[in-house]
């Protein structure tokens, strides 16, 4: 019994924190998230808004309802634990490099991209999976409220708290499967926390910002929104590459009719 106590109090709180100091951890972090939205905001002005979000179309599911700050309330104390382990693991954890001259090529930028590639290859099928017919309306059906969605993080953390779970389960799946395989240093996971961050937020704010190169498309904020208008493509969150894989990838277009974007309802 109490080394269920013990293991109850580490999952939910690993750096023994007192309330009122994991209270203002997890205001800091929030207003994190939305200094992140505003910077993206105003560094995203150049790019113009995806074509999709020009002209006349609906945004179908425009205002938040008391379901949606039920979900984003709960999903914020989710991702104060998730993000409390993720620091936990960087800080003590004996798979990580922590000295900056053992920062190396492997263990920082290539080891980032792996992060982003393997985060993906077990998040696409997931996300697949949430989108069958018996467990879409339990789970995954809540994001899809947004059509087209604009909000950046708020859109993005409007989900089920249960399919966040499964995501962050994934995402620390992917850290160990890099750490394992070609090293992780503990600046990797925090510049891939941003990663993650920056990318879920720009995936729902309607910018039109693409990253070529070498002549491969390595991102584009217009796959998600395509996904968010054709629920059966376009799994991944970031590179399409497993998609392309799976036979869901659809480019982006703004050619669909909204009877395409009304299948998403
Ligand atoms: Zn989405
Ligand atoms: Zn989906």
């Amino acid at each position: 019994m109490e080394a269920a106590v013990k293991f109850s109090s580490f999952l939910l709180n690993p750096w023994s924190l007192t309330f009122p100091m994991w209270v203002a951890a997890a205001v800091a972090k929030e207003a994190a998230l939305q200094a992140t939205d505003v910077c993206i905001t105003f560094a995203c002005q150049r790019f113009d808004p995806l074509p999709s979000r020009t002209g006349t179309k609906p945004l179908y599911k425009n205002v938040l309802d008391r379901k949606d700050y039920a979900f984003l309330l709960m999903n914020s104390f989710v991702e104060m634990i998730f993000s409390s382990h993720l620091c936990y693991n960087a800080w003590y954890s004996s798979y990580i490099q922590r000295s900056w001259p053992s920062f190396g090529i492997l263990n920082g930028p290539i080891a980032l991209l792996l992060l982003i590639l393997f985060n993906d290859m077990l998040y696409a099928p997931a996300h697949r999976l949430l989108h069958h017919p018996a467990v879409y309306p339990y789970i995954h059906k809540h994001h899809h409220r947004s059509i087209y969605p604009s909000r950046g993080n708020i859109d993005a953390r409007n989900e089920h708290p249960i399919e966040q779970m499964i995501a962050m389960a994934l995402w620390m799946t992917a850290i160990y499967m890099v750490a394992f395989s070609t090293g992780m240093h503990a600046a990797t996971i925090i510049g891939h926390l941003a990663v993650m961050t920056m990318g879920a937020s720009l995936n729902h704010a309607g910018f039109d910002l693409e990253i070529r190169f070498l002549g491969v498309d390595w991102y584009s904020t217009g796959a998600h929104e395509m996904h968010h208008r054709r629920p059966d493509k376009n799994f991944a969150q970031f590179t399409m590459f497993w998609d392309k894989l799976m036979g869901t990838y659809i480019p982006y277009t703004d050619e669909l009719s909204d009877a395409n974007a009304q299948k998403a309802k």
